[in-house]
């Protein structure tokens, strides 16, 4: 099969999650490279990752065996030294419509923020012609800091969460999208009108959303979006269970964030227990379903969320100003806990990815200095290669999209980045002495967009080629 594109190189990407043992029988490429052989995180040079025309990759190894492929493929992108292919960003957390305020409103505890802020900015959004404008900025921004895959939040209303779907598909992201459901504790004129009423508008929105991406390769996918306990009856939580199982829906909410939340939610079910029981009663823990935080859930809740296959969004930033507390992720990582990584715009401030990467880091540091000081025990420290893990292939397997996207192998859908550690104006500064080892830390830890020189996923591809033909600049080197 000819290639359309050809992109050798170094490819960097994550084959499994820490901590679990590799099958031995799996992944007969790998055994080749004997550097990389117990390692769950692998760099490869002089690499090799061919895709067809409709953006699925046909062809990875190396490059010494790849001649033929790339000799035929229409385009061939030969990486510089300290640039590298790796899988596109994984955000399995943030708002949409909170982008508008993102940088500010830093200053007050969560159930007041959601008051103050939140729900006035949300609302404001009904006007589809102000959503466009807010999705349109949001979707541009994440895809130029290498995310190519959102799960998202939207609004109460149907409209403008099917524009925000349709922006994604029209800038090339792949996108989770949800419209918010919650039938009480809102605000004036920001809460569903009841319960029946929410049920109808989250069924018409999957129905909707499903049929207008009908064709488009599963580009962007409905989410069902209680948006937490506290905002939604245990009505609306059963009726949204219901509409996961029949529509095989993903779901996405919060759990047990933060004391007020934790508080809050106590006093609405007084001795029915904690969030991770809400949700599963109402049918909301399954695979696919990615729930937020979780800095408060007992082991016991992380016990349950495993067995049901459902998964956390880590939101490390946002944590350090909602929280009051930290997340275990090596612990959860050990335990075999799904997880991703997510910006919580806005209650994260930053919608980077890599800033999440770093703060994920910074995050397992403060758990560590908070265990030594209550003289706990524990594991706590996380490091560049596994928040690299959680905002790739963790992501992909959290929001149970794995089979296409998270890692570069045959068969996959090309959601790649070419990250650049020597890119115009870049932040990185590139010594003769490090290995390629230390320009990927060096990337993790100091990057920026301004290092993603390149973002793929199959419409963008699409979109590269035909802009590539219409110039008729191809040659073999770019
Ligand atoms: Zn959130």
């Amino acid at each position: 099969m000819a290639a359309a594109l050809a992109v050798c190189g170094t490819l960097v990407q994550c084959e499994r999650p820490p901590y679990v043992q590799r099958d031995k029988d799996a992944d007969a490429q790998s055994k080749d490279d004997a550097d990389a052989q117990e390692s769950w995180l692998v760099i490869r040079q002089a690499w090799c990752v061919c895709v067809d025309a409709q953006g699925i990759i046909i062809h990875v190894g190396p490059l010494a065996e790849a001649g033929e492929i790339v000799n035929g493929a229409q385009k061939v992108i030969r990486l510089e030294k300290h640039q590298m292919l790796c899988p596109g960003f994984i955000d399995t957390h943030i708002h949409a419509p909170q982008y508008s305020y993102t940088g500010t409103a830093t200053d007050k505890p969560l159930m007041s923020w959601l008051q103050d802020y939140t729900f006035p900015a949300e609302k404001a959004l009904q006007d589809v012609e102000k959503a466009a404008e807010v999705y349109e900025r949001i979707v541009a921004r994440t895809l130029r800091c290498g995310t190519t895959t959102a799960m998202y939040f939207g609004t109460l209303h149907n409209a403008s969460s099917q524009v925000l779907a349709d922006t994604c598909f029209r800038l090339g992201q792949r996108a989770l999208v949800g419209k918010v459901s919650m039938d009480r504790n809102g605000q004036q004129g920001y809460q569903e009108a009841d319960t029946k009423s929410a049920l109808q508008d989250a069924e018409n929105f999957v129905r909707n959303l499903k049929q207008s991406q009908a064709g488009k390769a599963g580009m962007a996918l409905p989410v069902l979006t209680p948006r937490f306990i506290p905002t939604c009856t245990p009505e609306l939580l059963r009726g949204l269970g219901d509409l996961a199982r029949q529509y095989d829906c993903n779901v996405q909410s919060h759990i047990s964030e933060s004391l007020d939340e934790v508080e809050f939610s106590a006093a609405l079910h007084p001795g029915e227990g904690s969030d991770a029981i809400l949700f599963d009663a109402a049918g909301l823990l399954r695979k696919g379903a990615v729930m937020a935080h979780g800095v408060h859930m007992s082991d016991a809740d992380f016990a349950l969320l495993k067995a049901r296959g459902a998964a956390i969004a880590h939101c490390p930033l946002s944590n350090f100003f909602f929280a009051h507390g930290y997340l275990p992720v090596a612990k959860l990582l050990k335990q075999g806990v799904l997880m991703g990584l997510g910006t919580d715009v806005a209650g994260g401030y930053s919608p980077s990815m890599f800033n999440a990467m770093r703060s994920a880091v910074l995050a397992s540091k403060a758990g560590a200095i908070q265990a030594r000081t209550a003289h706990l025990d524990g594991d706590h420290i996380i490091d560049y290669r596994h928040a690299f893990f959680l905002a790739t292939l963790g992501g992909a397997q959290a929001l149970d999209i794995d089979d296409k996207v998270g890692k570069l192998q045959v068969g996959m859908q090309f959601d790649a980045l070419i990250l650049d550690a020597d890119a115009p104006g870049t932040n990185i500064d590139v010594f003769p002495r490090d290995s390629i080892e230390d320009v990927f830390q060096k990337l993790c830890t100091l990057g920026d967009d301004r290092n993603v020189i390149r973002v793929f996923t199959p419409v963008l591809l699409q979109a590269y080629m035909q802009k590539r033909a219409k110039l008729e600049t191809e040659t073999s080197k770019e």
